[in-house]
Order: C-alpha cells, then sequence, then structure tokens
C-alpha cells in the first residue's frame, strides 16, 4: 500500500524515516478512547495492521484503570446524558399539571434504579466497543502502554508482566483526567468519575468550578431534588462562551433553584458529623453531603515516557503537535483530550480520522476546528456554533450585526413556567456571512447542530431570511429574526473579564 502524504503541496514519506526496516505492526495505538478506537478502525480499513492498549474497565479511572470506549462512554458524554435525561423528568411532572395531568400520589425518584440502569448501558457500550475493534481486525491487549522508544510501546499488563511491541506509526491517545484545586480536605472532594457512579443522592451538593461538567452536575442534582450550591471564580459561568448566553444560563439555573455564587472559591473541607463542613474565601460556611471539584482536567501523559523519546508536551503536559497531529517524534503522533486542542468527542474522532487518512489513506487532510458546535447539557441546554459576540469582536474587520429573540416557548404559556429562551445569530456587515449562532432553551442541541451545516456552507443571513421555517417550533425564529438588536463597531472592545 502507497504510504505517502502530501504536506502543505509537497509529497513527504510519512513514515518517518523507518519505511524500510520491519515491525510487529503498522500502528500501535495507546488508549482506546473516542480518538484511539475510531484511529485504529480508519487505519485498519485502509489496509494497516493495527493494534490498540487499554486499561481494564472501571467506572471510575485512574493510572491502572480505564476501559475500552473511554471517557465518553464510561465517565462522560453518556452517562451524564443519561442523568440529565434522569433529571429532566422533575420539570416535566411540574408542567403536566396545567397540560391537565393530575398525579395522584407520591412521585418517588429511585436513584439506584438510574444508576443500575446506567452502568448496565456503559457496560453494554464498553462490550460494543470490544466488538467494533475486533471485527476490524485489530488486535487489543489489556494494561497499561508507554514508550520505549521511536517505535516501540511497552504494555504493562493487570498482572504485572511486560511485553514490547514495535511498530511504523505510533498514536497516542490517552484522554484527560480529571484535576483537584489544592486546598485542605481536598480528599474529601469528589470527581466528574465519582459523581457519576454515586451509591447515594445527595440531599446537599456543592459544585466548584464554573465550566459545562459544573454547570450540568448543577442541573442533574437539583432536578433529582438536590439543595445545590454552585460557587466559580468569574462573575458568570461558562467562561470562553458568548456572555449574553451565559447571563440567560446564570438566570435560568437560578430560575430552577440552583444556588449561584459568583467570584468565590473554596478554601477549606473537613469532616464533621452532620456532612463535609465547606468554607469559602468570604468566610462563608456550608454543610454538604458532596462536594464536587469540576476545576478542569490535565491530559493523561506523565506516565507515557515522553521525555526519554523525545515527545514534546506543554507546561500542562499536553502533546505538541502539528496541524496533522504529529508529534515532535515523526513515528509519533497524538489525538484527543491528551492534545488539548477543543476537548470534545467528535473533534477526538475528528483528529483521528484525519490522522488515518493523513497516513494511511494517502489522502493528507488537517483536522478543521471551524464552527465546531458544541452543547452544555444544563435545564434548559445551551448550545452555541461559530463565533460568540466577543470572539466576532476580537475578529472583526467590519461591523458586527447582533440579532437576539428572547421568547416564551409555547408549551410555557400554558405550563406557566418563567423560562425564557433565547436565541442569538451573529453576522458580519460586509459579508452578510453569519458568523455564529447561540441558542439556549429546550431541544438546543438537535437545533444548532443543523445550523452548524448552514455556517459550514457559509450561510448568510439573506439565506437564513429567505429560509422558510417551521411551525409550530422554536427553531423557527431562526429564521425570522428581522429585527437588529444592535449594530457593534469593529473598534469597540470586547469584554472578555466576566
Ligand atoms: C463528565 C464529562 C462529560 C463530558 N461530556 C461531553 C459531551 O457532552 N460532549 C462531548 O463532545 N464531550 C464531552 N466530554 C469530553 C469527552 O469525553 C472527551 O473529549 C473525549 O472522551 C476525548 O477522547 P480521547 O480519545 O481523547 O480520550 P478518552 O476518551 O479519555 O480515552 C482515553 C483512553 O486512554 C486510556 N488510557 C490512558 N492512559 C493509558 C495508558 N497508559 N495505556 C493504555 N490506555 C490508556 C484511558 O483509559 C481511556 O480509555 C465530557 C467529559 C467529561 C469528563
Amino acid at each position: 500500500m502507497a504510504r505517502k502524504m502530501l504536506k502543505d503541496g509537497e509529497v513527504a514519506v510519512a513514515d518517518g524515516g523507518g519505511g524500510g526496516e520491519s515491525y510487529d505492526y503498522d500502528l500501535f495505538v495507546i488508549g482506546a478512547g473516542s480518538g484511539g478506537v475510531r484511529g485504529s478502525r480508519t487505519s485498519a480499513s485502509f489496509g494497516a495492521k493495527v493494534a490498540i492498549c487499554e486499561l481494564p474497565f472501571h467506572p471510575i479511572s485512574s493510572d491502572w484503570q480505564g476501559g475500552h470506549g473511554g471517557t465518553c462512554v464510561i465517565r462522560g458524554c453518556v452517562p451524564k446524558k443519561i442523568l440529565v435525561y434522569g433529571a429532566s423528568f422533575s420539570g416535566e411532572f411540574e408542567d403536566s399539571k396545567n397540560f391537565g395531568w393530575e398525579i395522584n400520589g407520591d412521585i418517588n425518584f429511585n436513584w439506584k434504579k438510574l444508576l443500575e440502569n446506567k452502568t448496565q448501558e456503559i457496560v453494554r457500550l464498553n462490550g460494543v466497543y470490544q466488538r467494533i475493534l475486533a471485527n476490524s481486525g485489530v488486535t487489543m491487549i489489556e494494561g497499561a502502554g508507554s514508550l520505549v522508544d521511536a517505535r516501540t510501546v511497552e504494555v504493562t499488563q493487570p498482572d504485572g508482566s511486560k511485553q514490547r511491541h514495535t511498530a511504523k506509526h505510533i498514536l497516542i491517545a490517552t484522554g484527560s483526567r480529571a484535576q483537584r484545586v489544592n486546598i485542605p480536605g481536598k480528599e474529601l472532594a469528589i470527581t466528574s468519575d465519582e459523581a457519576l457512579s454515586l451509591e447515594e443522592l445527595p440531599k446537599r451538593a456543592v459544585i466548584l468550578g464554573g465550566g459545562y461538567i459544573a454547570v450540568e452536575f448543577a442541573s442533574i442534582w437539583r432536578g433529582m431534588g438536590a439543595q445545590v450550591d454552585l460557587f466559580y471564580r468569574k462573575e458568570l459561568p461558562l467562561r470562553g462562551f458568548d456572555d449574553e448566553m451565559r447571563t440567560v444560563v446564570a438566570s435560568n439555573l437560578q430560575g430552577r433553584g440552583i444556588r449561584l455564587h459568583p467570584g468565590t472559591t473554596l478554601t477549606e473541607l473537613s469532616k464533621t458529623a452532620d456532612g463535609i463542613k465547606v468554607v469559602t474565601d468570604k468566610g462563608d460556611e456550608l454543610i454538604a453531603d458532596v462536594v464536587l471539584f469540576a476545576t478542569g482536567r490535565t491530559p493523561n501523559s506523565n506516565r507515557l515516557n515522553l521525555e526519554a523519546v523525545g515527545v514534546e508536551v506543554d507546561q500542562i503536559g499536553a502533546i505538541k503537535v502539528d496541524e496533522y497531529s504529529r508529534t515532535s517524534v515523526p513515528s509519533i503522533w497524538a489525538v484527543g483530550d491528551v492534545t488539548n486542542r477543543i476537548n470534545l468527542t467528535p473533534v477526538a474522532l475528528m483528529e483521528a480520522t484525519c490522522f488515518s487518512k493523513t497516513v494511511f489513506g494517502g489522502q493528507p487532510i488537517k483536522p478543521d476546528y471551524r464552527d465546531v458546535p458544541c452543547a452544555v447539557f444544563s435545564i434548559p441546554p445551551l448550545s452555541v456554533v461559530g463565533l460568540s459576540e466577543q470572539q466576532a469582536l476580537e475578529e472583526a474587520k467590519s461591523d458586527v450585526l447582533v440579532f437576539t429573540s428572547t421568547f416564551n416557548p409555547m408549551k410555557n404559556s400554558i405550563s406557566k413556567r418563567q423560562e425564557k429562551t433565547m436565541m442569538k445569530l451573529v453576522v458580519d456587515s460586509e459579508t452578510d456571512r453569519v458568523l455564529g449562532a447561540a441558542m439556549c432553551g429546550p431541544d438546543a442541541a438537535e437545533i444548532i447542530q443543523g445550523i452548524a451545516v448552514a455556517l459550514k456552507c457559509g450561510a448568510t443571513k439573506a439565506t437564513f431570511d429567505s429560509t422558510v421555517g417551521i411551525h409550530p417550533s422554536a427553531a423557527e425564529e431562526f429564521v425570522t429574526m428581522r429585527t437588529l438588536t444592535r449594530r457593534v463597531s469593529a473598534a469597540s472592545k470586547p469584554k472578555t473579564s466576566l
């Protein structure tokens, strides 16, 4: 098979100079999460001889435990979304009353039942991923992989025995792990891994962090009836998202009964007879059953022997790669969270597909990070694609036109729920191109996925305006926003420190 790739218009040999020697495999992959599984399967489909190593299955990750499917399947997107579904019913029960439903008697929530069903589902998916790999002809090896040299991986198996495997190319896809803040009593806190597998549902939950994982767990626990206190350093949660949309999310979280503590962090945790005592930097104290640190994630790179082999990492341990996901060692590549580019499952999949096409498919291609859509599965959810108003202003050469629509969804007019849906389009005044779209409200992720296709196609505001709506729906607002909310001068400075 031809193993050549085009690099910036020039043909360059993709094997990093080891073309003539023989190896156990064409490709050895470390880590069978989103990126590793995709990279192995697609490379095998191009005819490469592929092996992959992965840690033994466990819902909570560690240096010695993981499982096929990785974070997304076992302790990320999938179990989280299952819990979001579970938590959403409480609001639905409330909303159903004005639609004529009479619920006589108690409605009880059985956490253990949901947890059991969640665990069954991730075990099932773990098996599905193993079958997918086996059916693709990929050799699966259980254990922790680390580098010996530019073309050799050593796998330490669960019984402590070690095996060495050589490969023409090595792909590192070891993901990331939750990090804890260093405060007294930090061992009393949990991370998202444990939060997805708690024995008991907390009655009083404290969450530290303003990112999407923090916001999602706040919605999950609140939806299940817990008292939730959310602490974060900034004025608003979800740093990096559009400021106006962040305000809407914050107000919706409060509307659902979550207590927000902006500009506040935790300084100490200690055990008491009644629960965990939490002390804040403002001197306040409260008692919680569970304290969740959702304070960021660190690339899983420290046990891979990268330095000895010459693979460069940045200051937080993320593997440095070029636009094709190649590391500083030509035969070693890296994709997904371990490279800390955009840490989302579909992005890891895109990077891995591009890697396989480039190295084994004879179709060199770089991942395209423009217009990557994403969602925060708060209740209700936020979803965005393209640029926020602030990012548009940072990049803008011409004025930015902002169209917004804030409305009471039809369902709320009967249920009487006080919760607005908001939609937003950010448009380049010169080209009329829609630079960004955002929505906070029911089904936002389902709607924005379609809008993302339009943005990829370079849709203009005129195209949106000429599109016929689906009536009655919330989505039709995106094609009926005729009135300009504001025109923001390219010279104005975006707000960046909320
Ligand atoms: C709570 C939570 C919710 C999330 N929700 C979403 C969401 O809604 N949407 C979304 O797109 N993304 C979400 N993500 C992010 C998403 O899960 C990750 O971006 C994605 O899983 C990254 O894929 P990856 O292949 O880089 O790493 P992973 O999926 O983490 O896979 C890495 C694999 O490598 C294994 N491994 C590590 N070290 C070794 C070693 N030395 N040897 C062998 N194997 C090793 C690990 O066990 C793991 O299986 C969420 C993450 C979390 C934590």
